[in-house]
């Protein structure tokens, strides 16, 4: 086991000395976890294949699974792809440094093991001070995939990636709770038109609004799951995001999710389980169960994003069997947190319907 160092420090004006000290790790071919925008990221060296293996490792996340590249500008981008095409710049100069991932065809400099052996490699700038100051200082570009382990709810403080990978990695950044809380989206710009993958903190309304034509992948979507065949991204087909107890989802309108969900919190707690209702601040007066936390209000679908990951650690702390979640708005952010939502639950997604 490794001793893991915390380095606290500061998100907006990161002290150089603990940079240094992160970056030395990274150019040793070690693992430092750091926080983004979005959640913290475990990042290595991106060309260099062992230490991108070792991130895998760490994980315990597949080889299939390849990490989004981390860049500190967009002129990083032309050596690791084959092409950049023109709808891409205008996304780049739009909305980077920022939560949005654009898969290229990839060039030769990158390590088979870092793309899992594609012929694409899925790269974004993110906005984050210490993010930036990392890459900078380690004079490398940066593969990272969330700081968890494999499957689990993806971290939005370091506190959670010590629960996950204490004595596994080689460092910590913590700069304290991360501002979007749900990854970035993935933007596939290999095919005509473009395809969301991963919807995430950028938008899915931002990116037609700037591109026009672009399209949601089903996966993105996440109402059911996919076969084998549909798969675009490696990714679609591993479950994610997921607490260790049992998750339903409910969806549909708000006075009748809110009877749904009582009705299966009595189901449950009279078969004797500890029941988690995960709901909504204008809602959540309806519920009696064992454990009652509220995502935030529906008006701030944001704030919802950024709480989620969070609250479905604490019910794992909290040892409940099953948590009973409200759907919210499928738009926005709430695209984003219907998709983790629905995969943690594996598909179990009750619809109410009108009669
Ligand atoms: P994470 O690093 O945990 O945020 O996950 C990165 C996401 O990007 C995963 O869903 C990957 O499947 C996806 N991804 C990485 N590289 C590619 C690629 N070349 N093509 C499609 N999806 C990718
Ligand atoms: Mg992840």
């Amino acid at each position: 086991m490794k001793k893991t160092l915390l380095l606290p420090i500061d998100s907006q004006r990161p002290e150089m000395e603990k940079i240094l000290v992160a970056a030395g790790f990274i150019k040793r071919g070690g693992l430092v976890a750091f926080p983004t925008e979005t959640v913290y990221g475990l990042g290595v060296d991106a060309l260099n294949p062992r230490a991108v293996r070792s991130v895998f490792e760490a994980k315990k996340r597949p080889f299939d699974n390849p990490p989004i590249v981390h860049v500190g500008q967009v002129k990083d981008v032309f050596a690791l792809v084959r092409r950049v095409p023109s709808q891409a710049e205008v996304l780049m100069k739009s909305f980077w440094p920022g939560p949005l991932t654009l898969i290229f065809e990839r060039s030769k400099i990158v390590p088979d093991v870092t793309v899992a052996g594609l012929n694409t490699v899925a790269i974004r700038m993110p906005r984050h001070n210490v993010a930036l100051a990392l890459i900078r200082e380690s004079g490398c570009c940066i593969a990272a995939p969330s700081a968890n382990l494999a499957g689990r709810p993806s971290p939005t403080s370091a506190r959670h990636v010590l629960d996950d990978l204490y004595g596994r990695i080689d460092a910590v950044l913590d700069a304290g709770s991360t501002s979007i809380g749900v990854e970035s989206t993935v933007l596939d710009m290999t095919v005509d038109p473009p395809q969301v993958l991963r919807p995430g903190g950028t938008p899915y309304e931002a990116l037609k609004k700037l591109l026009g034509a672009v399209e949601l992948h089903p996966v993105a979507v996440a109402e059911k799951e996919l076969a084998v065949n549909e798969v675009r991204s490696p990714g679609m087909k591993h479950r994610h995001y997921a607490p260790d107890c049992d998750l339903i989802v409910v969806e549909g309108e708000t006075s009748d999710v809110i009877g749904k969900v009582k009705q299966l919190t009595e189901l449950y707690m009279k078969k004797g389980s500890k029941v988690g209702v995960l709901v909504t601040d204008e809602t959540m007066g309806y519920y009696r169960a064992d454990v009652v936390k509220s995502l935030g209000s529906r008006r701030d679908l944001a704030v919802i994003a950024k709480n989620l990951f969070r609250l479905l650690r604490e019910f794992d702390l909290e040892e409940v069997d099953i948590v009973i979640a409200e759907g919210v708005p499928a738009e926005g952010l709430g695209l984003a947190v219907m998709n983790r939502l629905r995969k943690a639950s594996e598909y179990k997604i009750v619809k109410t319907i009108r009669s």
